[in-house]
């Protein structure tokens, strides 16, 4: 496994290795992101022939001057060890900001996917959509693979993806991976690190919700009853929430009565830590 830090070693490697499966991550790698690693191995066993390429980078693009670029955890030591023991990977792509952004504040162009970007995490995080579009199309054009593996964890961002590279004519097939969780149902995340213990065993919590009211909107007609019941009880065992919403699934339409294909989708705060997730119903 090769660890590349320069779009120009990348190309080198590239022009002897053309096929290439793709996954795009901020590092800190956990089990959420080593099974979609798993997943690209299934599809290199099926005999596709593709090389395996894991990109870690920290964007600054998406995260606004509040949040937590200067304190996201970069482990770029303990991430390489844990992509070499799947013995699947062949390239980790490293790249400093420079060498994503040689232009710094003098460039220009981005990526904005407007429709599929308002709403849920795009009301909270208004750039957030716009700075993942433009680092993976970014990525893309460095990278270029025919495949790029994604994790549902992050639906919205999935569908923002999808439809950027429909809109572009990208050559790549874009593969969704579902939500690895932990034992207590928390969805697997780099930033479920910043929670205490408690809380960590509390955050359980949201998927307990999630599946609860996905089962009764699956049978009642009052799905704003059954959301406001939830956010009331969630509140009241201390999250504060940003959003809990059904939407269709695949356009992300509001949903005032249950239709297929739909996702119930939820973010929250548990002390100054963001949590999101999200269920099909
Ligand atoms: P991140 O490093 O948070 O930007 O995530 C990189 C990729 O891993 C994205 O496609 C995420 O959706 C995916 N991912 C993160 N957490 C999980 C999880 N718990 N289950 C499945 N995929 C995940």
């Amino acid at each position: 496994m090769k660890i590349l830090h320069t779009v120009s070693e990348y190309r080198a490697w590239h022009t002897e290795n053309s096929l290439v499966a793709f996954i795009p991550t901020m590092g800190n790698l956990h089990a959420g992101h080593l099974s979609l690693v798993k997943q690209a191995k299934s599809l290199v066993d099926k005999g596709t022939g593709q090389k395996i390429v894991v990109s870690i980078f920290v964007n600054p693009l998406q995260f606004a001057p509040h949040e937590d670029f200067d304190s996201y955890p970069r482990t770029l030591t303990e991430d390489a060890k844990k992509l070499e023991n799947t013995g699947a990977v062949d390239v980790i792509f490293a790249p400093s900001v420079s060498e994503m952004y040689p232009h710094g504040k003098e460039a220009q162009t981005q990526i904005i996917v407007p429709e599929i970007s308002k709403g849920l995490c795009g009301d909270s995080r208004p750039h957030f959509f716009q700075g993942v579009a433009t680092v993976v199309c970014k990525l893309f054009n460095c990278i270029q693979p025919s495949v790029a593996i994604f994790g549902e964890k992050d639906y919205q961002q999935l569908l923002v993806i999808k439809k950027m590279v429909a809109d572009l004519n990208l050559p790549i097939e874009i593969i969704a991976a579902p939500i690895v969780r932990e034992q207590n149902g928390l969805a697997m995340s780099s930033r479920n690190q910043y929670l205490a213990a408690e809380q960590k065993q509390q955050a359980g919590l949201l998927y307990q919700s999630l599946q609860t009211a996905a089962k009764a909107i699956r049978t009642s007609a009052s799905i704003q009853k059954i959301l406001a019941d939830e956010k009331k009880q969630l509140s009241e065992a201390g999250f504060k929430i940003d959003y809990y919403e059904l939407r269709d699934s695949s356009g992300l339409k509001s949903l005032a009565e249950f239709s297929e294909p739909a996702r119930l989708f939820i973010a929250a705060y548990l002390g100054n830590t963001r949590l999101i997730d999200n269920i099909e119903i």
